[in-house]
């Protein structure tokens, strides 16, 4: 079947609406969505989404939890890392935001002196 669609592509079901903005963001999001993606467990370019963050694998069967709309996101990936210990941990910090906000108020005394 010949391509209907040359640039826009799952998109171009609004036809002229929306805005080009709007259009394009539902189109990145979609292209990722509705693909097919490698499996974790075996490997095979069978996952796809059932729902919100929701992934199954169509050959081994393996359900998982990603991304909402893609099965592995950035920050996913960051937090495995976390988790496996190669990167590290966000550490508390309570002293600083104070520190911040008496600097901010001094800013503010010395802005209304001027
Ligand atoms: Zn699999």
């Amino acid at each position: 079947m010949a391509k209907r669609t040359k640039k826009v592509g799952p998109a171009g079901r609004f036809q002229a609406r929306y805005g080009v903005r709007a259009r394009t963001r539902v189109r990145n999001v979609e292209i990722i969505q509705k693909a097919k993606h490698v499996c974790p467990n075996c490997g095979h370019q069978k996952v796809k989404r059932l729902s919100t963050s929701v992934w199954e694998c169509r050959k081994c069967g393996v359900k998982f939890a990603g991304g909402a709309y893609n099965p592995k996101t950035e920050s996913g990936q960051n937090f495995e890392k976390m988790l496996r210990g190669e990167a590290e941990l966000p550490t508390k910090e309570t002293e600083k935001p104070k520190e911040k906000v008496a600097k901010e108020s001094k800013n503010k005394i010395k802005g209304g002196k001027e």
